[in-house]
Parts: C-alpha cells; sequence; structure tokens
C-alpha cells in the first residue's frame, strides 16, 4: 500500500511539472507581472518624425534625436505563444548594446526583429538581439 501510494505522489509531481510552461515557469527565465521574453517584428520608424510629418508635430529630433520604434507586425513569446495585443501597436525599446548598433538613417523602414525582455508596466522591450529581416533598396556587389 505505501508503495502505491508513493507513486500516486510521484505522478503527481510529474503532472505538476509538465505546467512548468506557465507564465513564471516556462524555461526561459519569465517573470510575471514583471517581464516576459519576447519577439516582436516590425518596421524601424522614428515616431517623432512620423508625427510630425503627419499631425505636424513640433518634435525636434535634429536637436533631441530620433526616438526609434517599430510598429509591431508580429509578436510572440519565447514559448511561441502569439502576443496579439501588441500586433499594430508601437513598441520602443531601451537603448542596448543590441540597439545602439541600429542605424537610424540606414536601418529607417526595415522590418527588424527585436527579442528580449518586454517589460509590462513600462511597455518596452529590452532587446538582447536585433535582427534586420529585409535589407531592402540596398545595391549588392
Ligand atoms: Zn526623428
Amino acid at each position: 500500500m505505501k508503495f502505491i501510494l508513493s507513486i500516486i505522489v510521484a505522478l503527481t509531481l510529474a503532472s505538476t511539472s509538465a505546467f512548468s510552461e506557465e507564465p513564471g515557469g516556462c524555461p526561459h527565465a519569465c517573470k510575471p507581472n514583471q517581464y516576459e521574453m519576447t519577439h516582436a517584428t516590425g518596421t524601424l520608424y522614428c515616431v517623432g518624425c512620423a508625427l510630425k510629418e503627419q499631425f505636424g508635430s513640433k518634435a525636434d529630433c535634429e536637436k533631441g534625436g530620433h526616438q526609434l520604434a517599430i510598429k509591431v507586425t508580429k509578436c510572440e513569446d519565447y514559448c511561441g505563444e502569439e502576443k496579439a495585443g501588441l500586433i499594430g501597436t508601437t513598441l520602443f525599446f531601451l537603448p542596448t548594446e543590441a540597439t545602439l548598433k541600429i542605424d537610424p538613417v540606414k536601418n529607417y523602414g526595415k522590418t527588424v526583429t527585436l527579442s528580449g525582455r518586454y517589460y509590462f508596466t513600462a511597455g518596452v522591450i529590452e532587446p538582447e538581439e536585433v535582427k534586420i529581416v529585409t535589407d531592402d533598396a540596398e545595391k549588392k556587389g
């Protein structure tokens, strides 16, 4: 009888660990209510320049620098689950070693994928990796 009980306990523990893909228990060290490891793909643009062109905003990028962000077209967490709520939104990113390599002129309008922590309270992503997906309009060779 003790033997059977210990099997039941073992099975219960095994099924509990099957829920490890839930927030906080996923293998990517996401922290519920803090951040989630996220891949966000979208078009790189400057919010200041865009608002100036579209609505006559007084943003002064020449003095203050461009406010780079992406217009999200695709977004999922590291477990592959789509984050539909971010699609179509403007997503700002923190200056990191990866994003500081983005040339705002050369890469303007290109599709990029930013991967890293998405902070829920700030609504920004902290990319540890940046991939330029499209490489348009550039002459090769
Ligand atoms: Zn700008």
